[in-house]
């Protein structure tokens, strides 16, 4: 297919010769029109805000005997895709004649777009909306330079924005095409006026490419016979576009000693498109790599009014070039010793780099050549020659020789949470370590000096034995980042890290939400015991949130990151943690090769939140500031809480399971309120029977004075606060719209049982609960409602019953279950 139509097109390339029969379009500048141009601009480039952003750049012209000087007019790239612009022109100059009289000097092609960027360039409306001769130009890759004639004969050779006259980093591009043009004007006899006459007498801007790689290479390879300026177009030097048929260009071409640009006229834009998708697939056309093609036609807005005007858009090709690019990009950085970074091609960009780290390696100079856009197609092309491999293939690789197995990631990812307190880090490491296996890291369990290094070996130590590793800190900090990913390149290069940053935007809801969930958490933690010092730990919270910096990849350190995963702190766990999963199959789907379903990803959570407990306690630092003195604020000697009450806590997960079975056997309209609960997470994610609470101690004072005795003497000694054992039988599940509680029955431990034995007494159990009705709340509606107000829901449904008349519903707990529960003391906040 491509073969036949390259031979098709290949003969018409030089059309050159039949040009003379085609009309040369011209027309003179209209003062009005180009004075109202240049106010319209100049307004725009005053203009703070709103609009367009235009800037405004004025050069002095060298060697210009009239010392003409000439405006530049810059667009911002994207306002391009505005409507109703005073000029869509790419490169535009203007100036005042000695009579003072504005005109264009320069004008560039109206900024074009490559096929669906934009919805011109949609392949249905390309077909519907233009018309042939479609000419295909070679997009040459160098430097844009355009070459028109000012009024006192001087040539202006200008790049995009600059004359080359300030310092600036477009000089040279427009010093080196100066140059050239020289050169090549002196090869056939011409001067620099010549062609300053010659453009001026037809209002018009040659259009060239510079490609020379002895000046700076591009990702095409021009080697010196095929260097130089390569003349694409001529515009008219009007505020609209109008530019050249590209026979005339390459008659220009030759009379002025360009070198052409490729061509091919096709009259159907089917065979347009069909030509162009075949040389995408191979890449090269003509024996050569192509980076793509530029077309060139005829558009009109509305295809019944038959008028139509110059219109361009461009194909480029994808593939090898960005692979191309990748790969340069990627020796930039191994130059610089930084991590390479790359998603796509990964397997073969592996070995490239390998390749060329030894070939850097083996020749110092090559650094710095590469750095200066030397040798990088040679470095390019013996790779491939000592792999045996085309480009196009090179960029296929995976595909062709891989089948996925080994040459995609499958191990060695590293999962760095960027987050504050309580945004779930933890829960989602323990979710994905029960899913999955990998290794989780908590900097709260590493202690002693010395902790980032440590912890970091932590994390690779890790990937000895398991595919991924948690890193479970908050790394909020970018020097946290830095410290970790540069650790972790230097030790283990070929390891990849996510990260997962929680995205701290809505920060009253997240200030809200961590806190709440932290206050929750109690004292189930390592380093932060919240029941025991709110203040305390609502200020270090505040301090993360404070320090927090925004993952950024634009720049160092999180550069260094393969790939980030965004999650939002106030989102559940449960919601994270699929994110995370299906995000990481996506990057990798040879590493998580499936999404596991949603029952196993609830499971996980609820694994994470009820079964997790930290194995280590320490105190951290106060972190509150200094005094004067730099010495650390002294620590107030820890103050006892007060007992606020005792409990039996019970596994949550058989009491989710008993509540489960339960409603699973019910009308939807009363398991309505259950859903309802779960829906919007107000089910416990932990829970306990109290047996009596601080707040009714006064009316049960022997009991709680027992109770009290009991913290102090066994609880000093007592592993967690663990003062004995109860079992708790679930015997029904009560609920309204607002509250629901199991009640529950009460049966002593065999071993408490037989306490007092050895008197004539009865046994007299050591646990009581001074509840009206023993019971353990499941959940209420919202915030509103304390967990407590079951006491009043039990209290009436005891007087009541349930019933339509009372509002209150009761079933009998599927099974009634006997749960081991532990009796614990639960202190003050
Ligand atoms: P970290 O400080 O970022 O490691 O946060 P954790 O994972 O330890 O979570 C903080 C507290 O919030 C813990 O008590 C968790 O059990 C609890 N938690 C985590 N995720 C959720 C969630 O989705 N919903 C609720 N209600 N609590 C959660
Ligand atoms: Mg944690």
């Amino acid at each position: 297919m491509e073969n036949e139509l390259l031979l098709k097109y290949t003969a018409s390339t030089d059309f050159a010769k039949d040009a003379p029969g085609i009309e040369v379009p011209y027309v003179s500048q209209d003062v009005q029109e180009v004075a109202a141009l240049v106010r319209v601009l100049d307004d725009n480039s005053k203009k703070k805000k709103g609009g367009v952003s235009i800037k405004k750049a004025r050069y002095d012209v060298a060697g210009s005997p009239d010392g003409i000087q000439v405006d530049s007019w810059r667009f911002q790239d994207w306002d391009y895709k505005k409507r109703d612009l005073p000029t869509y022109a790419r490169g535009l100059f203007t100036t005042r004649t000695k009579h003072g009289v504005p005109e264009i000097v320069t004008r560039g092609y109206d900024k074009f777009f490559n096929v669906d960027e934009v919805y011109e360039t949609k392949w249905a409306n390309i077909e519907t909306h233009t018309k042939g001769p479609y000419e295909l130009t070679l997009k040459e890759n160098g430097c844009i330079i355009f070459v028109s004639g000012l009024e006192d004969d001087t040539l202006l050779v200008c790049s995009k924005h600059s004359t080359g006259e300030r310092g600036d980093v477009e000089k040279s591009h427009a010093s080196a095409g100066e140059l050239r043009l020289e050169r090549q004007l002196q090869r056939i006899g011409k001067t620099k006026q010549d062609l300053a006459r010659e453009l001026r007498k037809r209002n018009a801007t040659a259009v060239a490419e510079l490609c020379d790689d002895s000046f700076e290479e591009h990702i095409l390879a021009y080697t010196p016979e095929k260097a130089g300026l390569y003349l694409h177009g001529i515009n008219i030097n009007i505020p609209e576009f109008m530019t050249y048929p590209s026979a005339l260009v390459q008659k220009f071409a030759d009379d002025w000693g360009f070198i052409k640009t490729g061509l091919i006229v096709i009259d159907d834009i089917n065979e347009v498109k069909a030509l162009l998708e075949a040389v995408a697939e191979s890449g090269a056309h003509d024996g050569r790599d192509v980076e793509g093609f530029v077309i060139r036609c005829k558009r009109t807005q509305n295809p019944a009014t038959n008028v139509y005007q110059d219109w361009f858009f461009k194909y480029k090709f994808e593939e090898p070039y960005l692979m191309y690019r990748q790969w340069r990009e990627c020796t930039k950085a191994l130059i610089a010793g930084k991590p390479p970074r790359y998603k796509k091609h990964a397997k073969i960009t592996e070995e490239y780099l390998l390749y060329a780290r030894k070939r850097l390696a083996a020749d110092r100079n090559l650094a710095k050549m590469y750095n200066q856009n030397h040798g990088i197609i040679a470095l390019r092309n013996d790779f491939l020659a000592f792999k045996n491999l085309q480009g196009a293939d090179a960029a296929n690789f995976e595909e062709l020789f891989g089948s996925g197995a080994s040459t995609e990631i499958k191990r060695d990812i590293i999962l760095v949470p960027i987050a504050t307190i309580g945004c779930g880090k933890t829960t989602i490491g323990v979710a994905l370590t029960h899913l999955f296996g990998w290794g989780h890291i908590q900097n709260d369990n590493i202690t002693g000096p010395k902790r980032p290094p440590r912890f970091t070996k932590a994390v690779l130590d890790e990937l000895e034995e398991l595919p991924a590793a948690y890193a479970d800190r908050n790394n909020a900090q970018k020097h946290e980042r830095k410290q970790l990913i540069t650790d972790v390149k230097v030790q283990h290069a070929s390891a990849k890290l996510v990260a997962l940053h929680f995205v701290h935007k809505n920060m009253d809801k997240i200030r809200r939400v961590t806190k709440e969930r932290v206050l929750e958490r109690g004292d189930n933690h390592q380093t932060i015991q919240a029941a025991s010092d709110m203040n305390k730990v609502v200020g270090i919270m505040e301090g993360f949130i404070q320090r927090f910096e925004p993952c950024d990849t634009s720049r160092e350190p999180d550069a260094g990151f393969d790939a980030v995963i965004d999650l939002d702190p106030a989102a559940g766990s449960r919601e994270n943690l699929e994110t995370v999963v299906k995000e990481l199959h996506r990057l990798y789907p040879n590493f998580l090769t499936t999404v596991p379903p949603a029952e196993e990803l609830d499971e996980a959570i609820k694994a994470a939140l009820e079964g997790y407990k930290p194995v280590l306690r320490h105190n951290i630092p106060d972190r509150t500031p200094r005094n004067k003195n730099q010495q650390p604020v002294q620590q107030q000697p820890k103050k006892k809480k007060p007992l606020e009450y005792i409990s039996v806590d019970v596994p949550a997960k058989d009491v989710l399971d008993a509540l489960e079975k339960t409603f699973a056997t019910n009308s939807p309209e009363q398991t309505r309120f259950f859903k309802l609960l779960q829906g919007t997470r107000r089910i416990q994610p932990k829970f306990h029977v109290t047996l009596l609470h601080r707040t009714s101690s006064k009316e049960h004072p022997e009991l709680w004075d027992r109770y009290k005795r009991c913290h102090e003497v066994e609880g000093a000694a007592a592993v967690n606060g663990k003062l004995g054992k109860m079992e708790v039988l679930l015997e029904r599940v009560v609920f309204d719209d607002r509250v629901m509680a199991i009640v529950v029955r009460l049966v002593p431990s065999p071993e408490d049982a037989n306490i007092n034995s050895n008197t004539a007494e009865p046994p007299k159990p050591k646990w009581e609960c001074a509840n009206q009705v023993a019971h353990i709340t499941v959940g209420t509606r919202d915030d509103s409602i304390k967990p407590k107000e079951s006491n009043d829901l039990l209290a009436r449904w005891l007087e009541k019953g349930s019933g339509a008349a009372t509002g209150i519903n009761e079933f009998g707990v599927e099974g009634k279950p006997l749960l081991d529960g532990t009796v614990q003391a639960v202190l003050s906040r």
